[in-house]
């Protein structure tokens, strides 16, 4: 029998498992945490006194389905926890397992592997108390903690309004939620936000929600600092009106939205395209989900596009497999995920003017600004290596040249920003800038690891 493998255990992967068991096959599911659900329907440890209905609100319903439809399939799978994929070579994948390597031969390879926080450095990013948008929700819903008792939230993404409700909910204090697009950029958005009316008014909701707290909620801000002595005390930024503003807090939770985690889909052998609205270069897949034959992409890790649509598109790779290997597929289900799909990737292609990344400011801020915080590589050090004659003109050869990205995250972090400096150095287009290819080990291991099987 075919090994089918599925990289990731959040609503993409589950969705796809799901439907392989249905016909009798028994796929391999591997994912690096502790526990299935994936990034938004994170499930915290049993010993953790967190009240998951009250900290999902609305989404709580699907949270508790998507767990339990998880535990009625785990005897007919074969789930390992736990388990870092860390390289891909030919059809064989390096797994990190409870600290021994090991490796798996797959005939199929579904990744699934989920997005991370986009992060716009600004001056003061690197202060103890600002973390990534992500990080503050990772933290609250896998430890129960809070990254602060007075928390600033800034970015642009629908999730801050989300993210600044869960907070107040478990006690902490709002200072600021802060969003560097211009409210009359959602005006402009609202026909494609119309594509998924439900979420849409959840959005608002939240946003009401917020302004009936009494939070400030700003649009249009340009960040100026975090500021603080040995950690953060201050958010300073400029107001839609100009004004400068300053928001005592101890922690800020920075989120400008999120990029699909590709580093496995390209060390797998996609192919890559740039796409304008995300300014982000993505693998190239049919409207299944396959990117080369064997290779099965879906979820938030190929488009960003939501849990639903994460759900729909695991679901339309299995069928792509089930088709592959001969067991058929039903055509009506098929269009009907690949109609759901579409239209909640729509629906992102809406949010993503209406919560836009800010490439101008990014390629704005001064040269002292911390880059690549891994290999503390500031803004400066690249504009001065680009200037030289002969200079490097795009992402890779910059990275080679200066190090930026080439540390612990591999460039996860710091790799949008810079290639929007690199974008703004050679005339602001973010295709000519390249991207950062994926390399091996994805995530930090030991080198003794990595030694004994690659
Ligand atoms: C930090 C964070 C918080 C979020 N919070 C919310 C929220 O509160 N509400 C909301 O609506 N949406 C939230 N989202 C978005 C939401 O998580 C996604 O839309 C949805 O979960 C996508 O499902 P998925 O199956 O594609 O990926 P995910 O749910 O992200 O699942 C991907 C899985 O792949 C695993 N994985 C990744 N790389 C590897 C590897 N190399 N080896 C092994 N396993 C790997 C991960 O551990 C993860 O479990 C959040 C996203 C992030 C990144």
């Amino acid at each position: 029998m075919a090994e089918i493998v599925i990289i990731g255990a959040g609503p993409a992967g589950i969705a796809a498992a799901e439907m392989l068991c249905a016909k009798g096959l028994k796929p391999i599911l591997i994912d690096e945490g502790a526990r299935a659900g994936g990034q938004g329907y994170r499930r915290p440890a049993s010993d953790l006194a967190l009240d998951m209905n009250r900290l999902m609100g609305s989404e709580a319903e699907k949270y508790t389905a998507l767990h339990r439809r998880f535990e009625t399939l785990l005897p007919r799978l074969d789930y390992r926890p736990q388990t870092l994929v860390w390289a891909i070579d030919g059809s064989t994948l390096h797994l990190l397992r409870d600290g021994q390597a090991e490796t798996q031969p797959f005939d199929r390879l579904l990744i699934a592997s989920g997005a991370m926080d986009r992060i716009a450095p600004l001056p003061g990013w690197t202060l103890p108390g600002v973390f990534t948008l992500g990080g503050a929700q990772v933290a609250l819903k896998d430890q129960g903690c809070l990254i602060g008792n007075r928390v600033a939230f800034l970015g642009s993404s629908p999730l801050l309004t989300l993210a600044a409700k869960q907070y107040r909910e478990m006690g902490a204090e709002i200072a600021v939620i802060a969003d560097t697009t211009p409210f009359s950029a959602k005006i402009a958005a609202l026909p494609g936000l119309l594509r998924a009316p439900r979420t849409l008014v959840r959005g608002l909701w939240y946003m009401g929600a917020a302004l009936r707290a009494g939070i400030p909620l700003l649009h249009g801000v340009m960040p100026i600092a975090i500021e603080g002595e040995s950690r953060v005390e201050a958010l300073v930024l400029r107001d839609a009106q100009g004004r400068e503003r300053r928001f005592a807090c101890d922690a800020v939770a920075l989120g400008y939205g999120l990029k699909p985690e590709t580093q496995l889909a390209d060390l797998a052998g996609a192919s890559f395209a740039y796409d304008p609205d995300f300014r982000l270069f993505l693998p190239a897949i049919d409207s299944m989900g396959r990117a080369r034959p064997g290779l099965y992409l879906a979820g938030d890790g190929v488009r960003i596009g939501g849990a639903d649509a994460a759900e729909a598109s695991g679901a339309l790779a299995a069928q792509a497999i089930l088709a592959d290997l001969g067991h058929g597929q039903d055509i009506a289900v098929t269009r009907t995920l690949a109609r759901d799909v579409g239209r909640l990737r729509d629906f992102q292609r809406g949010l993503a003017r209406a919560f836009a990344w800010p490439k101008a400011q990014i390629a704005a801020l001064p040269d002292s600004v911390t880059l690549c915080r891994c290999e503390k590589i500031t803004i400066g050090e690249v504009r001065a290596a680009m200037a030289k004659d002969l200079g490097p003109v795009e992402v890779n050869r910059v990275k080679a040249m200066t190090r930026c990205g080439m540390g612990r995250c591999q460039g996860r972090v710091c790799g949008p920003a810079l290639q929007e400096i690199v974008a703004a150095e050679i005339g602001g287009d973010g295709a000519a800038a390249g991207r950062l290819r994926g390399q091996a080990p994805v995530k930090p291991i030991a080198l003794a690891a990595a030694g004994s099987t690659a």
